[in-house]
């Protein structure tokens, strides 16, 4: 169990880069950024908002472009959309979320005419409870399975940031740009 959990950690788990080149608006200078890290951002943007983690700088002058690669992830990335097993995903996640509970109110209803309304509808309802974490888990693990593998047969994602609430990855050895949601 303690493997498995190692295993979802490291599947999940995603390197933050960025190797496409910037236009400084301070020194007009177009190239790769320097990378210095990343640091957490606040809050969750919806619509179609960048959020970038990656702290940048122009290669040349220093200068940060934080606010500059948040406009390319956008151009990059707003025509891109997410794979159709991502979306299929995600609607299944949406049909058993709606599917369960609602499982739960007629096992509810037919455990009060039945009159078996004892202990052991207890376990069966919380026995289903149970199963919405290792659901969510599960989803998951699928939709970010997307992202070890690619048509260049070396996968090599980078994660550049968010749009919106999906999560934009470019592959280093081929440039594939794959757009997720979880
Ligand atoms: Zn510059
Ligand atoms: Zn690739």
């Amino acid at each position: 169990m303690a493997g498995l959990f190692t295993e979802y950690h490291r599947r999940m788990r995603h390197e933050h880069g960025w190797q496409v080149p910037l236009d400084c608006p301070v020194c007009r200078h177009l190239g790769v950024p320097d990378f210095e890290g990343w640091t957490p951002q606040q809050g969750m943007n919806f619509g179609d908002r960048p959020t970038i983690y990656a702290d940048l700088a122009c290669e040349n002058c220093g200068h940060d472009l934080h606010d500059t690669a948040g406009e390319k992830l956008v151009e990059l990335f707003t025509e891109v959309s997410t794979p159709g097993r991502n979306r299929r995903l995600l609607w299944t996640f949406v049909g058993l979320m709606v599917v369960v509970p609602l499982l739960l109110v007629g096992l509810i209803c037919l455990g009060v005419r039945l009159g078996w309304w004892g202990p052991f509808a207890y376990t069966i309802l919380s026995g289903l409870s149970l199963l919405v974490v290792p659901t969510i888990f599960w989803i998951n693990w699928q939709v970010h399975r997307l992202r070890h593998e690619c048509p260049c047969g070396q996968p090599d994602y980078l994660f550049m940031g968010l749009l919106g609430r999906s999560s934009c990855y470019r592959c280093s050895t081929c440039g594939r740009l794959l757009r997720l949601r979880d």
